[in-house]
């Protein structure tokens, strides 16, 4: 399936590495403008030099999600830039497994600031341009939102809380045309457990996904390629996409 984008502007968060930079690519090949953000700007430049030398028009931009005021900037960024928003893609996200009996408290902090905070502020602030445009906000959930473990109390609260807040949102913005897509998925190949600081939890999570084929991260770019190249009448408003081998 060909999806047109051409004329759009889009803001990705998490978009150095995974789905991020996957769902940037896509959304860039199917003729948005991207505007790629995170906190490490090397790999940035990298990818904005990559989607350059593909013919897509992109910009890079630093940005940590869990700061209030940055998230404001970084949205008057991207319209002052390109003249308005049509597309933000909430991806940023941290995963900090472990159980909740002797918890580093700090792993929580940086969760909820992350996940949830600043998907919040994002929204807050790109909101106004996206009503202007009748643009889409995609969330990247988790089916951790879905189905809670113990050692992921705090993660799934996150991704829980994030569809809660979405489908708030949805019954608030929907009727004055900008959609609000949830994409949940499973268990995907990225750099995301690499920064679990519980050394149990981690292995624990090796020993639970060890049989699995995991996802690409271009096998979720796909649903948020999907769900934002709809006609306007059409909100695609939740994706759950896992590994087939995943229960
Ligand atoms: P990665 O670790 O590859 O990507 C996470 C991205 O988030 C990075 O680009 C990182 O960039 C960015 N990020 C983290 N903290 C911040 C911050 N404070 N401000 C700005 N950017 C930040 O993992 P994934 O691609 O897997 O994760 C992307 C999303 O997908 C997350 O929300 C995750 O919860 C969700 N997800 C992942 C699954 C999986 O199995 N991998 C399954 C279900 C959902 P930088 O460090 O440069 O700031």
């Amino acid at each position: 399936m060909t999806y047109h984008l051409e004329g759009k502007v889009a803001l990705v968060t998490g978009a150095s590495s995974g789905i991020g930079e996957a769902t940037a690519v896509a959304l860039g090949r199917a003729g948005a403008t991207v505007v790629v953000a995170a906190r490490r700007v090397e790999r940035l430049a990298a990818l904005e030099r990559r989607l350059a030398a593909d013919g897509v028009k992109a910009a890079a931009l630093a940005l940590d999600v869990t700061d209030e005021a940055a998230c404001r900037a970084a949205v008057e960024h991207v319209v002052g830039s390109f003249g308005g928003l049509d597309v933000l893609v909430n991806n940023a996200g941290v995963m900090l497994l472990g159980n909740v009996e002797g918890a580093d408290t700090t792993d929580w902090t940086r969760m909820v600031s992350t996940n949830l905070l600043g998907v919040m502020f994002l929204t807050h602030a790109a909101l106004p341009h996206l009503l202007a445009r009748r643009g889409a906000v995609v969330q990247v959930s988790s089916t951790a939102a879905r189905v809670v473990r113990a050692g992921s109390g705090v993660y799934n609260a996150t991704k829980a809380g994030l569809n809660a807040f979405s489908e708030s949102l949805r019954q608030e913005v929907t009727e004055r045309g900008v959609r609000v897509v949830v994409v949940e998925p499973g268990v995907v190949d990225t750099e995301l457990p690499e920064h679990i600081t519980d050394p149990e939890a981690r292995a624990s999570r090796e020993r639970r996904i060890a049989h699995l084929r995991q996802l690409k991260p271009s096998d979720v770019a796909e649903a948020v390629l999907y769900a934002v190249g709809q006609p306007e009448h059409v909100a695609v408003n939740e994706i759950t996409v896992r590994p087939t081998d995943q229960t």
